[in-house]
């Protein structure tokens, strides 16, 4: 039997950095096809979800003030979608701890949205399936579906369509926060207007790249990372091109834009050598803050206090 819970149910979920980002040319609709390869990293938002008498989203963290609090939240408009198919009132109280930067390209707000997805599954008892909350998860945005996968997936269609990779070992990241995030959409933009003016270069298929992941070799893995938007990014921030250099200078293997900007992600040899790349480059004046990160991870899950309640 399915039990409903009262008190809150707290799940973590992971940012995103894309080892591989292939972007096709605009479609009609306005959308671009994609081939990319995502990789969940062990920087987390954790969501806690109560029973209250009206929807709210509170958000907690340096970044807090840059969400926002309203139906245009991810999380918000997550708990609206359950609630509405299940034939419930959306009364939920969501707290969200932000640990993943805002408008950073590392899928923050996915990860709010698979958060909630799951959470409403344990607070209602509703039994969801894994298919049935993937379909909720791709309704509410392409990046969401992986946020409730986690470890390492390659996504095709508009990063939707799921398949994980096998990828041996644990690596070790440093991620350059920005001061000021980058909208998406005006980074894909900047990429067709630098298509219609020229041939920035372009990601191939990631055949090698998984081959690099499953041997574990962060050296293998390190000079394939390639993104479609970083030149993008670049035209719209170029001061980023300071940064990358930064993390490199500092000892990093490779760097690379995650995903949209202006977050740059930098694959180390060891978590000790992650330590040293992120106090250099924290010390160098490139980025907002550094975080010292490490994937693959698991994607959204339930988190049990010390107590284990
Ligand atoms: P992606 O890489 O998935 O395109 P991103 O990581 O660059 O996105 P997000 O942090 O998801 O960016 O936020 C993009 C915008 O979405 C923000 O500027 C904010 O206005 C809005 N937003 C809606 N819900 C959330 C949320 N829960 N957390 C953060 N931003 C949110």
């Amino acid at each position: 039997m399915l039990t409903v819970v009262t008190r809150p149910v707290r799940v973590r979920a992971p940012a995103k950095v894309n080892l591989h980002l292939a972007v096709g040319d605009l479609r009609p609709d306005g959308y671009h096809d994609l081939t990319t390869v995502f990789h969940a990293l062990s920087l987390v938002d954790d969501v806690s979800v109560v029973s209250a008498p009206t929807i709210s989203v509170t958000v907690r963290g340096e970044d807090a003030a840059a969400v926002p609090l309203d139906g245009s939240n991810l999380a918000w408009r997550a708990a609206v979608m359950v609630a509405e198919a299940s034939g419930r009132a959306p009364g939920v109280a969501i707290t969200i701890d932000k640990g993943i930067p805002v408008a950073g390209g590392m899928a923050g707000g996915s990860a709010d949205a698979a958060a909630t997805l799951i959470a409403l599954d344990e607070l209602w008892g509703l039994g969801l399936s894994r298919a049935e909350i993937m379909k909720y998860a791709a309704r509410l945005g392409s990046d969401v579906p992986f946020s409730v996968a986690g470890g390492t997936a390659v996504g095709t269609g508009r990063g939707e369509k799921l398949l994980p990779v096998l990828s041996r070992n644990t690596f070790h990241w440093v991620l350059a926060l920005s001061k000021e995030g980058l909208s998406t959409p005006a980074v894909y933009r900047e990429l067709d207007r630098l298509r219609e003016r020229g041939t920035p270069p372009r990601a191939g298929d990631p055949d090698e790249l998984m081959q690099a992941l499953a041997s574990g070799d962060p050296t293998r893995v390190g000079p394939l990372l390639t993104n479609d938007l970083q030149a993008a990014a670049l035209s719209l921030r170029p001061d980023l091109r300071r940064t990358l250099r930064a993390g490199l200078d500092a000892g990093a293997i490779a760097g690379i834009v995650s995903g949209s900007g202006p977050t740059c992600a930098f694959l180390c040899a060891s978590a000790d050598d992650a330590v040293e790349v992120g106090a250099e480059l924290s010390g160098a004046g490139v980025c907002r803050t550094v975080r010292v990160a490490s994937g693959p991870v698991p994607g959204a899950r339930v988190t049990r206090d010390e107590r284990g309640r």
